[in-house]
């Protein structure tokens, strides 16, 4: 079977994406129709274990290297059958180093026939945009607060597209922020924006858009909430974010 984005980006906390691509894979290879996540057939034992013949888990202890992803090369050296899949599962793609990455654009984007990638990470942001514009990106919001921070950093995220302006809304009543909060929100937009555009321009995959969102946001800092006003700041900002053209 093909499917027509081979690629996926899943972002979200770490045991939200492992629980989410457990039962992707479970409802992809179980044979039990009514596959359950507690299932505990031969099959969905080995995708539990890591241990699936169909599937490469690929986890490197710190940054990857270029030898960490070498068993795509290898396995994706051999043609699949037309009924057959294997998936390649790399997990903390945040960590991935620009030659790793620029290593597996070319898979990324034409994998031979059956192969599938799925990237697993905390922090989009943190991904190079070459590699980001070649995947769908599922986002399991899950509990940001723990692991990303305020959950309404999410709404200012560089991957952001504007879809719930209603939950945006609920998120800045619920929190009530008062103005010293709402300028160190602000602080750590800023410098969370600062880093993926020195991460950029490192890597020398220098991009507009990040470009043009640091100059906003940097002039936007410029007129700080003022007294009881943190509300309306941040509904402004959320309006005036400019969009990726
Ligand atoms: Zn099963």
């Amino acid at each position: 079977m093909q499917t027509l984005i081979p690629a996926h980006i899943i972002v979200g906390p770490e045991t939200i994406v492992y629980a989410h691509v457990e039962q992707f894979l479970q409802k992809k290879f179980c044979r039990d129709a009514t596959t359950q996540p507690t299932c505990f057939c031969t099959q969905c034992r080995k995708i539990k274990a890591r241990q699936h013949h169909a599937i490469v888990w690929i986890c490197p202890e710190k940054a990857y290297t270029v030898e960490d992803v070498d068993i795509i090369f290898e396995r994706t050296a051999l043609a699949l059958n037309e009924n057959e899949e294997c998936f390649f599962i790399l997990d903390k793609t945040q960590t991935l180093t620009s030659a790793t990455a620029n290593r597996l654009l070319k898979v990324l984007e034409e994998p031979p026939r059956g192969y599938q990638f799925i990237l697993l990470t905390n922090n989009i942001d943190a991904l190079l945009p070459t590699i980001v514009s070649r995947c769908m990106i599922t986002s399991l919001a899950g509990n940001q607060e723990t692991e990303q921070g305020n959950p309404l950093l999410a709404y200012f995220s560089l991957e952001h597209n504007f879809r719930d302006p209603f939950a945006f809304e609920q998120e800045l009543k619920k929190q009530h922020l008062s103005d010293t909060q709402s300028l160190e929100l602000l602080h750590q937009l800023i410098s969370t924006i600062m880093t993926r555009y020195k991460k950029t321009h490192q890597e020398q995959q220098f991009e507009h858009y990040t470009k043009e969102i640091l100059d906003f946001v940097l002039v936007q800092a410029k007129t700080p909430p003022q007294s009881g006003s943190s509300e309306l700041f941040w509904k402004n900002l959320y309006l005036s974010w400019p969009q990726r053209k």
